[in-house]
């Protein structure tokens, strides 16, 4: 879903203490949390968490209705209507499972502040509570990312695709905070569909194969200097309705010729004289002539099958 650069910039702004980070590293949550009274919380096992992720929870006590649960899993607090159980299995399962090979594939830093991950059970609760909680109408029946709330907001109901999605924004500002959009959603959306290969995430074929195929088997699809030449703006609003689907799967052909890691971090490295990457696109693929490279990477794309 779109992220939004300017808001990204707000979020880095608020940095962790170092007594948080202390916390960060050594909390675990433990006991299931009741769910009748005032937003229960689970308590944390360990050192007894810093100020600030005490004083964050208080307040996501106060802001939630009294039958919420909440679950501490720094840098995550996760907070729903949904059984403090599940709350937890999603905490220290997907999201933990995602934040920590998000971090070893591809982010050296952590996140810089605590990071609310809003989950609603179904799509009912998640379009009430955003009106309740936020006073907004969300634009998509998935979830989002919040900078201003510096929080996930989510319909765990329709899968945990989005989270994981949505997961990797803050990665990205924490760690590229200039990272060109298409190269921030061409990631984001590559893990949305993701297993484990070893202790490495990698990403699947997923449903938005289809419709790149017929854009390429339409001859729709802009060249890859155009894609990588395009800014934000353009990329969120003058996108043909491939630009996503466009960016995964170069992210997909690069991690599965083994590149995507060293592609990131070098496009890191060289923003400052090559913003969109494109340099670095010829240097990692050794191909410097990207027409060519998009007609086998064209062909690549029309032979894979959706699992
Ligand atoms: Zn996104």
């Amino acid at each position: 879903m779109a992220w939004n650069p300017r808001r990204a910039r707000a979020v880095r702004a608020v940095v962790w203490t170092a007594p948080l980070v202390l916390g960060m590293a050594l909390a675990r949550p433990a006991a299931t949390a009741p769910t009748s009274q005032p937003a229960a919380v689970a308590p944390v096992r360990g050192p007894t968490p810093s100020l600030a992720l005490a004083e964050h929870v208080a307040a996501l006590k106060k802001k939630a209705p009294a039958s919420f649960s909440v679950v501490v899993s720094p840098p995550f607090v996760v907070v729903g209507d949904a059984p403090a159980a599940r709350l937890r299995a999603l905490a220290e399962g997907r999201i933990r499972w995602t934040a920590d090979r998000l971090r070893q594939e591809h982010f050296d830093r952590e996140l810089p502040e605590i990071l609310t991950i809003w989950l609603f059970r179904n799509g009912a609760s998640y379009r009430r509570y955003t009106r309740e909680l936020f006073g907004e109408t969300p634009t998509t029946p998935f979830g989002y990312y919040s900078a201003r709330d510096r929080a996930l907001v989510m319909n765990i109901g329709s899968g945990g695709g989005t989270l994981v999605h949505e997961l990797v924004h803050p990665y990205v500002a924490a760690n590229f905070p200039a990272c060109p959009a298409w190269l921030n959603e061409g990631l984001a959306s590559l893990y949305e569909g993701a297993t484990s290969r070893g202790a490495r995430i990698r990403g699947l074929v997923n449903w938005r194969l289809p419709g790149l195929q017929a854009a390429i088997r339409a001859r729709r699809l802009p060249t890859f200097a155009q894609l990588l030449a395009t800014t934000d703006q353009e990329f969120y609003e003058e996108d043909p309705g491939t630009n996503y689907a466009q960016a995964r799967f170069l992210c997909l052909y690069l991690q599965e010729r083994g590149l995507l890691r060293r592609f990131f971090r070098e496009a890191r490295a060289a923003h400052g004289r090559d913003p969109g990457g494109v340099l670095t696109l010829r240097r990692v693929l050794g191909q410097p002539d990207l027409e060519r490279f998009q007609q086998a990477w064209e062909a690549w794309v029309l032979r894979l099958r959706q699992a």
